[in-house]
């Protein structure tokens, strides 16, 4: 099978931010192939919004830790629509406890590196490997890759040490594809969110309500799926073409520094 629409694949659609690019894309008539690890139904309800929006979507089950569940993704988009135009590497988790730096356990050290780190590095391999081969068929093709990484790649947090050293391992990942693939014609990017309102911070909203009403984001409000999609979808269109290894940041000006 073979999509005459180019297609996007978003790891970790199912919800936030993976979710919000999807939707967005997908009105502007991408296909989606969105994987997710746990939550059928989520999932299920962004492949409806897609369906609606006029688009197909592929929904792909599969923690993107382990190289069998990346290895049957890449597969199912291969059999379902032939083509990889658009690698988002997006689902990443908080460690399930925020422990100070002094009590991070391996357990946590290797499930947060595995989902956020490892996986996603193997994961960008392999579809950089296809988006060369489809290159080498149709050279006019622009493929491009985004990695979702967060402010936490340069903002250190000692009660979650293992999260924000796996976001500047992905940081430095979208550098190297970003070198290894320039000739290649292949522009990657990081796009780097900052406080953004997904189930992810929920359990923290309070706290993050008081230092954003207090003037940790200069623009004085939390992010949202929609505001992250947005810069997506400009690197998507192609907007940004004759740049790469570029990071953008989606954190209403948390990078700022201000006297
Ligand atoms: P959510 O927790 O809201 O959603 C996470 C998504 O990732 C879900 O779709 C989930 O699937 C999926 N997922 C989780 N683990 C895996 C896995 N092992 N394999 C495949 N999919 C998985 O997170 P956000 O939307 O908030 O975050 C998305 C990305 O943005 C993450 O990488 C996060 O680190 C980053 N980010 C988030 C910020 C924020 O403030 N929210 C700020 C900066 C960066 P399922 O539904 O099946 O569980």
């Amino acid at each position: 099978m073979s999509s005459e629409h180019s297609v996007v694949l978003v790891t970790g659609g199912s919800r936030g931010i993976g979710r919000g690019i999807a939707l967005h894309l997908a009105r502007e008539g991408w296909n989606v192939a969105l994987n997710f690890s746990q939550n059928i139904e989520k999932a299920e309800e962004v492949k409806k919004k897609v369906i609606e929006a006029g688009r197909q979507c592929l929904t792909l089950q599969g923690d993107v830790g382990s190289s069998q569940a990346r290895r049957s993704i890449l597969e199912g988009i291969h059999r379902g629509f032939g083509r990889l135009d658009l690698f988002i590497s997006n689902a990443g988790i908080a460690p399930r406890v925020r422990n100070d730096l002094l009590e991070t356990t391996e357990e946590s050290f290797d499930e947060v590196l595995s989902t956020n780190l490892r996986g996603p590095f193997f994961l960008a391999q392999s579809a950089a490997r296809w988006m060369l081969k489809q290159k080498q068929d149709q050279p006019e093709l622009i493929p491009r890759m985004i990695f979702i990484t967060s402010i936490s790649s340069y903002v250190a947090s000692v009660n979650r040490g293992e999260y924000c050293i796996s976001k500047a391992g992905l940081s430095m990942t979208a550098q190297l594809f970003a070198a290894r693939l320039a000739a290649d014609g292949i522009p990657v990017f990081e796009v780097r969110p900052g406080i953004i309102q997904t189930d992810m911070t929920a359990k923290v909203a309070s706290r993050y309500d008081s230092l954003i009403a207090g003037g940790l984001v200069p623009q004085r409000r939390w992010g949202t799926p929609e505001d992250v999609a947005h810069a997506v979808a400009a690197i998507a269109r192609g907007d940004l073409d004759y740049s790469t290894g570029q990071v953008i940041e989606v954190g209403g000006g948390f990078g700022l520094r201000s006297l």
